[in-house]
């Protein structure tokens, strides 16, 4: 099928992805997390589809990172997908899951001297590769022309700030695609060599913006963390992790390398047999959960 400029200028939705998402030839995978942002992407993707008629394949695709995940996250993904008539895959790692990796590291690391942290990092962040991006990928692959878009935000790192709105899914893609411009890489398509996209649609969406995508407001939020749970969780249209307790700012694995303080303290009481098995690995072997942190001292002050 020929490459089509769209007649839409929408600063938000790149011609070539318009382009691509109106072949009945391609598949539109979103991947959600549960989490705020992706909950916004999600809805504001399944509102365009309709108003822009694309035919393409649309599903959405969540990693399961097993016992590291919020109790609720399971229920909270299928819900986001019904509320939008969303088909949902759940992806998991097949050698285990998220702590089960982190042991296995430990272990091959302790046979080594147990020299180095075994723990993911910002700067070895395994955790993402092995339980998100690959499972993904290993279900994506099945697909010769896909995008995938991805709920990641500017606000919320300088990481993420930097990223390129449109890309190669480099992992996945043919290695005839990966120099060439992307008009001449669809041009060059014949449905044999696959090629796939990451879009990054709400990258410059601002935390009220998402919050109103998903039914409610940046204000209504912090209401709601000042709360009771039970009255915290009453009619909240989003995970509630983001109002129990004192409410987390990001919803990611509860016990995440990355969490800030708040949230890594407001998961303790939701998550107290994860916690404490986390806990006993950094006793064992040692190492913090995070560089200048252990989960221990979050309890032991
Ligand atoms: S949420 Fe945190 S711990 Fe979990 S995969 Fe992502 S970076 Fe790793």
């Amino acid at each position: 099928m020929p490459y089509q400029l769209s007649l839409f200028q929408d600063p938000e939705i790149p011609n070539i992805v318009d382009a691509l998402l109106s072949r009945e030839d391609c598949v539109l995978a979103i991947s959600i997390s549960g989490g705020k942002d992706s909950q916004a992407m999600l809805s504001w993707l399944t509102e365009q589809r309709k108003r822009r008629g694309w035919c393409c394949q649309v599903f959405a695709v969540h990693a399961d990172l097993g016992r590291i995940e919020w109790t609720q996250t399971a229920t909270v993904v299928q819900s986001h997908a019904e509320n939008h008539n969303i088909p949902l895959v759940v992806v998991r790692r097949e050698k285990g899951d998220m702590i089960n990796h982190w042991r296995q590291r430990y272990q091959t690391l302790k046979a080594q001297g147990n020299t180095k942290p075994f723990w993911s990092s910002a700067s070895a962040r395994y955790c993402t590769s092995d339980l998100k991006v690959a499972p993904i990928d290993k279900y994506l692959r099945r697909y010769p022309l896909s995008v995938v878009a991805i709920g990641l935000r500017a606000e919320e790192s300088p990481n993420r700030a930097k990223k390129t709105r449109l890309s190669y899914r480099k992992t996945i893609i043919s290695t005839k695609y990966k120099d060439l411009p992307f008009k001449e890489a669809i041009k060059q398509y014949n449905g044999k060599s696959r090629l796939s996209l990451n879009w990054l649609p709400i990258q410059d969406w601002s935390l009220d913006k998402v919050w109103n995508q998903c039914g409610t407001s940046t204000e209504e939020w912090h209401r709601r963390r000042g709360l009771p749970d039970e009255d915290a969780i009453e009619g909240w249209p989003a995970h509630p992790a983001y109002v129990l307790g004192h409410g987390n700012h990001r919803l990611s694995c509860a016990f995440c390398v990355l969490a800030d303080v708040n949230d890594l303290t407001n998961a303790i009481a939701y998550n107290e047999e994860v916690y404490s098995e986390l806990v006993e690995l950094e006793k064992e072997s040692g190492w913090t959960f995070q560089h200048n942190r252990s989960l221990l001292s979050l309890t032991n002050k």
